[in-house]
């Protein structure tokens, strides 16, 4: 899965898009066909525009738990800090994510080559190749990364083996062709001083030597036709099934590194699946609504219509992603930490108690 992080950043990616309108009026009237734009909300319960959702989502005990959990799981750790912390304030910094999944398809054709034992050829003379976005498949399951590879009917045609030429074999390198190679021993004078005869034992005194990797031959056989001087060749279509990610984080609020969110999930907001989604325009954070619109415009262009790409569904969320800044005392200093995400991980730049895992 292929994630984009537009964490945090309002400024240079969105404001490329803005400079032109990414919804020509023919885009945005194909999408009137598409139910309400506005982003329907899961839940009226979870209502961000009645409810204010900057309030703590952890009791202290919650956090003291998670934070003694996190110590135990370090193996220089020690776990005392954790045990005996004095929690000093809880700050709720709770945030927002938005990402948008664009699940597309992509259709490649490319020459596959086989050994060509004879007989019948499925070529166009048989009939007309179909096009490429003609051959029907079955998918997978929606956003789910997948690979198929389709051999094209009324594609094959025999041709020469392109490493051999259709001659079945290959000059020998080694020798270059000549099957004999200099005599190492008397370096191809076929003379020695070493021997009373004067004559190289080693090559009857011919200077040569037969070339081991031919045999003597000069010639050795091609292994991509087997000998045959013929390949049968094919169109393969080679389809790609991808779940492209996009994503931002609303606003930075704090010196929590943001990049840890993508560890964790949140409260799901609004979720929204359709062929194409259309970008959030009254979502209570201008941020999501402006990331909407960014990223949605982003894969338009990405996957342009009538190139490889075809975009099959689209589906956006939003959700709400606990954060809270503990501050706590431990032997009369101050610290602090992060509880981020549903699952309630700790964050902790400065924990006090490490001990040195010394390597022997
Ligand atoms: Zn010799
Ligand atoms: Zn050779
Ligand atoms: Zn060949």
């Amino acid at each position: 899965m292929e994630t984009e992080l537009l964490i945090g950043d309002k400024s240079s990616t969105i404001a490329s898009y803005e400079s032109e309108d990414p919804f020509p009026p023919s885009i945005a009237q194909v999408n009137k066909s598409f139910p309400d734009p506005s982003y329907q909300l899961l839940n009226e319960e979870l209502n961000p525009h009645k409810k204010n959702w900057n309030i703590l989502s952890v009791s202290e005990q919650e956090v003291k738990e998670a934070f003694l959990q996190y110590a135990s799981s370090k193996c220089c750790y020690r776990t005392a800090p954790a045990e005996k912390m004095v929690v000093r304030n809880l700050t709720p910094l709770n945030t927002y994510r938005y990402r948008l999944e664009t699940f597309t398809e992509k259709r490649e054709a490319n020459l596959a080559s086989e050994l060509y034992y004879g007989g019948f050829v499925d070529s166009s003379a048989v009939g007309l190749p179909p096009a490429p976005w003609d051959i029907v498949v079955d998918p997978p399951p929606l956003f789910t990364d997948c690979e198929m590879h389709i051999p094209v009917p009324h594609t094959y045609f025999v041709q020469n083996c392109p490493d051999c030429k259709g001659q079945r074999g290959i000059k020998c390198q080694s020798c270059n062709g000549t099957g004999k190679k200099k005599c190492s021993s008397c370096n191809g004078t076929g003379s020695t001083w070493q021997e009373d005869s004067h004559v190289c034992s080693f090559c009857a005194g011919t200077g040569d030597k037969s070339c081991l990797k031919c045999h003597s031959s000069g010639w050795l056989k091609c292994v991509r036709c087997n000998e045959s001087g013929l390949l049968l060749f094919h169109t393969e279509l080679t389809i790609t099934w991808k779940n492209n990610v996009a994503e931002h984080v609303a606003g930075k609020n704090s010196d929590f590194p943001t990049h840890h969110f993508q560890e964790v999930t949140g409260r799901k907001i609004h979720h929204d699946e359709q062929p194409m989604v259309y970008p959030i325009t009254d979502f209570p954070e201008p941020s999501i609504n402006a990331s909407s619109r960014a990223c949605i415009a982003q894969h338009k262009m990405k996957f342009v219509p009538g190139g490889l790409h075809r975009i099959l569904r689209q589906k956006q969320t939003v959700e709400l992603v606990p954060l809270t800044k503990v501050e706590y005392e431990w032997q009369g200093s101050l610290y602090s930490f992060y509880l981020f995400g549903n699952e309630k991980k700790v964050y902790a730049e400065d924990y006090p108690e490490k001990c040195c895992c010394s390597v022997m």
